[in-house]
């Protein structure tokens, strides 16, 4: 059986089956792919036996096939996420391009603390203004589980439906986000987060902070809706796959909580702010499934912002047992209106000191009106 070199880093695998995954493409064929059913795969944890995947086909719900590669050693819920994504990606649901360079706009307190500690700040989302954009895709959810239930036939199903539904209602997960636009001038960004926008390359900022997930906000209703539906099928696959084979006896109740679907629907937000181009970095916890496993929460750190404590995570303390990233990389910097030559003195003196001289600041061409 052949061995692949095992890596934390995703890439785009395969445009035609819109494969991104550290695994080649699972399509039987593919040029892309490989012939075998199977690969091994050398554990990044010291001492513990390689692991064995094979390619495995599911059904979408109009009956289609798609596939992935699956670990026997692990529930299908931990890779869950990447295989609806690529599934996501290869119907065309998700837009695959990124900008060039996406923008951070903080305030020069939060320049500061990330350039210092070399991190990225995500704040606890039910601290930040619109707190009601998690219920809007939570709705949503409910609506398409409640369409689902009607013609449910397995008990097991229906009872996982009906659970999701009433647990949606009232989340318990930490939601830590931090935002980035598209526009790295945009006069509304200025006035809503501060005077500073942080330019990042898209990928970076995926390699630095691998454990969270970063992708565009999606606006569109019947996408969301499509994804919605897409998710909540392979979801319940996945389930009845698992305990059918028996792989839940270790983490029996982990399909019965919501975090994959927070997941999700912490990236719709309501098509009246599609202005905004936003792209998200989130990270999801659940409160209790990491201590069920033997493992540590990411640490809850504080900072002081606009008269209020807000709870936050540095990106690199999200999930510990897990190996850090890549060092974050800023590729930009550029001063919002009203800044002026002292500040910007400051932050080139600063950025060289932290041995980022080669980091481009430059100054805004938005007038500002008040
Ligand atoms: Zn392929």
């Amino acid at each position: 059986m052949r061995t692949l070199r095992n890596t934390i880093f995703p890439d785009l695998k395969c445009q035609e089956h819109g494969i991104y995954d550290v695994w080649p493409c699972p399509w039987p064929e593919c040029r892309n792919g490989i012939p075998e059913d199977s690969f091994r795969v050398e554990s990044l944890m010291e001492g513990e036996e390689p692991e064995v995947y094979s390619r495995r086909q599911w059904k979408t719900l109009s009956g289609d096939p798609y596939f992935s590669w699956d670990s026997a050693k692990l529930p299908n819920w931990f890779s869950l996420p990447r295989v609806v994504w690529n599934e996501a990606r290869r119907q065309g649901l998700v837009d695959t391009g990124f900008p060039d360079l996406i923008y951070h706009y903080t305030s020069v307190e939060g320049f500061f603390g990330i350039v210092q500690s070399g991190q990225l700040w995500l704040s606890d989302y039910s601290y930040l203004n619109d707190t009601r954009e998690l219920s809007h895709g939570a709705d949503l959810v409910a609506e398409v589980a409640t369409e689902l239930l009607v013609n449910e036939s397995r008990p097991q199903a229906t009872d996982l439906l009906r659970q999701w539904i009433t647990e949606l209602q009232s989340p318990v997960h930490r939601v830590c986000v931090a935002s980035f636009s598209g526009s790295g001038d945009s006069l509304s960004q200025w006035r809503a987060y501060g005077h500073i926008a942080i330019g990042f390359e898209p990928r970076d900022v995926s390699l630095h902070a691998y454990r969270a997930n970063l992708r565009p906000v999606e606006y569109q209703r019947d996408r969301q809706r499509a994804l919605v539906d897409l998710y909540l099928h392979h979801m319940r696959e996945a389930y009845l796959v698992d305990s059918d084979n028996g792989r839940l006896e270790r983490i029996e109740d982990v399909y019965h909580k919501t975090d994959r679907l927070v997941e999700l629907i912490a990236f719709f937000k309501d098509p009246a702010f599609a202005a905004e181009q936003e792209y998200r970095l989130a990270f999801i916890e659940h409160p209790d499934l990491m201590p069920s496993l033997g493992h540590k929460c990411s640490a809850k750190r504080f900072r002081v912002s606009r008269g209020r404590i807000i709870p936050y995570v540095l990106s690199d303390e999200l999930e510990p047992i897990l190996p850090s990233g890549r060092d974050l990389k800023i590729r930009e910097v550029i001063l919002g209106p009203g800044t002026d030559a002292t500040l910007e003195r400051g932050i080139r003196e600063f950025l060289t000191e932290s041995n980022m001289r080669e980091v481009e600041v430059k100054r805004t061409r938005v007038p500002y009106r008040t």
